[in-house]
């Protein structure tokens, strides 16, 4: 990241933060999904959150996930070898369902993250009553 102190950040910008009204200079300018330091720290602040949801949502998806396949592949499970390599593939596919769910919570909160505006929110305004 680069130094803070930079004044052409602030009198030569050629981009500005997509979540604050932080400008960039052509050497600081940001990556289409990177938002100015001040937000990135917002976002790493916001870390703790993200890996309580992970925690929330990755076990029962990956339960669900294992059950499911579990249950699709009870038939085959009658045989020796059957049953071991159903117990492999509802474990991979358990822990990858648990994996993909984390991946989205990261993937869906990053996103919001972009689309939000700290401190920029458009004022509210009111609708005029329509005239009779
Ligand atoms: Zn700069
Ligand atoms: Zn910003």
């Amino acid at each position: 990241m680069g130094s803070r102190a930079c004044t052409d950040c602030t009198t030569a910008p050629v981009m500005k933060c997509g979540r604050c009204t932080t400008t960039r200079c052509k050497r600081h300018a940001l990556a289409d999904n990177r938002r100015c330091d001040r937000c990135e720290r917002d976002w790493q602040e916001e870390a703790p959150t993200r890996r309580a949801a992970k925690v929330i949502f990755a076990p029962p998806i990956a339960i669900l996930a294992g059950g499911l396949l579990f249950g699709l592949l009870l038939p085959v499970s009658f045989s020796a070898i059957g049953a071991a390599i159903m117990c492999a593939l509802v474990c991979g596919i358990a822990v990858g369902a648990g994996a993909g769910a984390c991946r989205l919570v990261d993937h869906s909160s990053r996103v919001m993250f972009l689309r939000e505006r700290a401190g920029g929110l458009p004022a509210a305004r009111l609708l005029s009553a329509p005239k009779r």
